[in-house]
């Protein structure tokens, strides 16, 4: 018997592709969220508005939406960006988003750095 040729060797690159099915399904998940959030405030909306018309209500509801809208955009950007194949990598930089990254925000079009390059400082 020859001996097992190991190659142990890192292998280049994330290991992102491994991972794009659970990925891509938690991003489905998302976008299904998304929609239901912004149905429900919808129907919500149209209730308030038939009460008054500066309910402060419509203010958090706008604010909801557009938050939800917003998520949607980015959801559909990463499912697009899998379709594309380019999928986890920094659209700034073109590195590769770490895994972990991408685990806890499959959305994310940038790494970490770029992130926070284009955050602005203010907490
Ligand atoms: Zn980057």
């Amino acid at each position: 018997m020859t001996a097992v040729t190991h190659r142990t060797r890192t292998e280049r690159g994330n290991t992102v592709p491994t991972h794009l099915p659970n990925l891509r399904a938690a991003l489905l998940e998302q976008h299904r969220f998304r929609n239901e959030q912004l149905d429900a405030l919808a129907s919500w909306a149209a209730d308030s508005s038939a009460l008054a018309t500066d309910d402060p209500r419509d203010e958090v509801t706008e604010a909801l939406r557009r938050c939800a809208v917003s998520a949607l955009c980015e959801i559909d950007a990463a499912l697009e960006r899998i379709e594309l194949g380019c999928y986890g990598s920094c659209e700034a930089c073109q590195r590769p988003i770490p895994l972990e990254r991408l685990e806890i925000l499959p959305m994310a079009a940038l790494c970490m750095s770029c992130q926070h390059a284009r955050e602005p400082r203010a907490r």
